[in-house]
């Protein structure tokens, strides 16, 4: 750890910034080999911040959409009054404007998640105007900065309130978005502006913090300032960073929660914020379904670099518990509005009790959605395991993308699988998605996710492998240590297309391991390298290992099946018995009324246990589809029940065609009814 430390200092002392949060360690002049100083305990690292440009396809179009339609329409909902993440807070920050404190008390994390996506956009396109955009919020946010390095306008801004009096306050949340957006920025401009106020927050809350003062040992709300503190390691390699991250894992559930009726549950939620069990001792997903996602984030960030057994062993109990037991078929994270956990605390907008999976009202807020899948990718960067993929994969392609309008103007909190017109919501459920909302939290979540999505696609190793996450059409230039650097080109349709092509351009001169994800519902996926079938096996949820002493120009071709499969729930889910869910390929597919005849309501669809689908491309809907057709049954027409329940419907079922959109693509087509799960004949 000595070493390292130093290692790290000089490094600094040469370069200034280190590009570690999301790059490869260069290799030095000559490909002069040199250790890599972050993520030592991880097996494997992540793509550099600039090593992947999409191309083409799926994700190269929503990367534009975030960059040409998302980014600036998000500005104007951070600009308007109603909205509750406000940017007007810094100006009055500032002493340019006079005024108090707009929005919700987490809004400045949410400005700086805008912030945040717009570094990575800048890293990619170099776009000036972004540049411009970013240094004029940066300089009013170092003017509203306290002198001592504390900064949160929903304090600052409010005479009546003091700090670190009440964890709903979220001041640890908002100080741990702009470590990490600042640690983003750093990297994406080589400048120190908004670094050097993320240095002066953690430095202040070391001071605050470090000392572990009792009366603060609840404190902490919504932890991202542990991913923050982990980011700013990386970015500054200040030792004193990671040992204060370390500090805030150990904070949870370090003080006993006193019984209930004792207890001041604003003060001390308990399972709310995960603070009834100490992390290291956990042995389930509970509580805040964002606040957990971020804490576990915040934990395997850590991991990775200290190599600890004990939160190893308990992020992976707790991801088993949260991917096994609590996770929808569409990656929908956090079932229940409002509840007990499992130690009888009350909990919101959380992780519900095992297989208990409400369609309708099931909860998934956006952000709990994301943080799924940010977790998936740190579990996967720790383990080298494809399985934390295939649920990161999950959850980008389903209750990520659900949550945002086609034409990326609107947004939604929840991605519920069934909508019913006229049947009341739950709280925070809309019957269309919004531009602006009394908690904005998920619009930017979103934003900065499909900004920064390509470091995702791939991921490399010491033995100076490559390691193939995702696929979407991209290139590739990744130094790796040992000398040399992968360069190559992806070119695929996925996921409409399950064909994904490789032209290596580039790699070391030495044997090295090509490592393709197989997805766990790939089963018959080939693989051909310069035309012939290769010798590894492509078995479903491994990587396929392709080791030899690549040339330019080899080529590899990956063909996945992308057959339609139908799904069954675990009997345990009651709601899901006796129904099927539709996926091909990462797509999981949906049912909308507006699918079908005027007069057959979505109640009385019924799918074939032994449905034929077709697949038909409609470039026209929903931005380009390809949408499943079959043959389904219709329930004979009743009137609506007039009474809960009623005698069981006789009589024949009539062929009825249909077909299903992709569950992401729903809810673009004015008010309908929806369903993911079917029912079965
Ligand atoms: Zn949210």
């Amino acid at each position: 750890m000595e070493r390292r430390r130093l290692l790290g200092s000089v490094v600094m002392l040469l370069v200034g910034v280190l590009p570690c949060t999301a790059q490869a360690a260069d290799p030095g002049p000559a490909g002069e080999s040199r250790e890599p100083e972050f993520y030592v305990s991880a097996a494997l690292r992540p793509a550099g911040m600039t090593a992947v440009h999409w191309t083409t396809g799926f994700w190269a179009d929503r990367y534009a959409l975030c960059r040409d339609t998302v980014v600036p329409e998000m500005k104007k909902a951070l600009l308007a009054p109603e909205n509750a993440a406000s940017l007007a807070n810094f100006r009055i920050g500032a002493g340019l404007e006079k005024g108090t404190h707009q929005g919700a008390f987490w809004g400045d994390g949410d400005c700086y998640k805008w912030i945040e996506a717009m570094a990575w956009l800048y890293a990619i396109d170099r776009d000036p105007a972004l540049d411009r955009e970013m240094d004029n919020w940066i300089a009013l946010i170092a003017k509203t900065q306290a002198p001592d390095g504390y900064i949160s306008t929903q304090i600052q801004l409010d005479s009546a309130k003091k700090r670190w009096q009440n964890l709903n306050h979220h001041e640890l949340y908002n100080m741990g978005h702009l470590m990490t957006a600042a640690s983003v920025h750093a990297q994406a401009t080589g400048k120190q502006t908004f670094l050097g106020v993320a240095r002066k927050v953690a430095d202040y809350l070391d001071g605050v913090f470090s000392p572990r003062p009792p009366e603060l040992a609840h404190m902490d709300f919504n932890p991202s300032h542990i991913m923050g503190l982990m980011d700013l390691y990386r970015v500054t390699g200040e030792a004193r960073y990671l040992t204060l991250a370390n500090v805030f894992v150990t904070m949870r559930g370090s003080r006993p929660v006193p019984p209930l009726p004792k207890r001041n549950l604003q003060a001390e939620p308990g399972d709310q914020t995960q603070d009834r069990v100490p992390l290291r001792r956990e042995t389930a997903a509970v509580g805040h379904a964002v606040t957990g996602g971020y804490l576990y984030c915040g934990a395997a960030d850590l991991v990775s670099e200290t190599g600890e057994k004990a939160l190893d062993e308990a992020l992976v109990r707790i991801w088993n518990d949260m991917t096994q037991t609590k996770m929808y078929v569409t990656g929908g994270n956090g079932a229940i509005r409002q509840g007990v956990s499992i130690r009888n605390d009350p909990v919101h907008e959380a992780f519900g009790f095992a297989f208990d999976l409400p369609p309708r009202l099931g909860y998934n807020e956006t952000c709990a959605n994301i943080a799924a899948a940010m977790s998936g990718w740190r579990m996967l960067l720790l383990k080298g395991d494809p399985r934390y993929a295939d649920v990161m994969e999950r959850v980008l392609y389903n209750s990520m993308l659900s949550a945002m309008s086609l034409d990326g103007k609107s947004f939604c909190y929840c991605n519920p699988l069934e909508r019913r017109r006229g049947v009341p919501l739950g709280h925070h459920d809309t019957e269309h998605r919004w531009v602006t909302h009394t908690c904005y939290c998920c619009p930017p979540s979103v934003a900065r996710t499909l900004a920064r999505l390509h470091t995702y696609a791939y991921s490399w190793s010491p033995d100076g492998g490559l390691w193939v996450n995702l696929y979407g059409g991209n290139t590739l230039d990744q130094p790796v240590p040992g000398g040399g650097r992968w360069r190559l080109t992806q070119t695929t349709d996925y996921p409409w297309a399950g064909s994904v092509q490789f032209e290596v351009l580039e790699t070391p001169a030495k044997p090295v391991p090509l490592n393709l994800r197989i997805p766990a519902w790939a089963e018959g996926a080939t693989i051909a390298v310069n035309g012939l079938a290769a010798e590894t096996t492509a078995r479903p949820g491994t990587y396929a290992r392709l080791e030899r002493t690549w040339k330019a120009g080899d080529t590899v071709t990956l063909t996945l099946p992308l057959d339609v499969q139908m799904l069954e729930a675990d009997p345990l889910v009651a709601q899901a018995k006796g129904q099927a869910a539709v996926q091909r390929g990462p797509l999981v597919y949906c049912l909308e009324s507006a699918d079908l005849p005027e007069g057959l309501s979505i109640n009385r669809v019924l799918l074939a246990r032994e449905a034929k689908w077709t697949i038909d491309r409609q470039a026209d809907l929903l931005g380009g589809v390809i949408v499943l057709k079959t043959e389904a049954l219709a329930l004979p027409d009743r009137e609506p029940a007039a009474e809960l329940y009623r005698r069981l419907t006789a009589g024949p079922l009539t062929p009825q065609p249909i077909q299903l959109i992709p569950y992401y693509a729903w809810n673009n087509r004015g008010s309908v009814d929806m369903s993911v799960w079917l029912p079965l004949r």
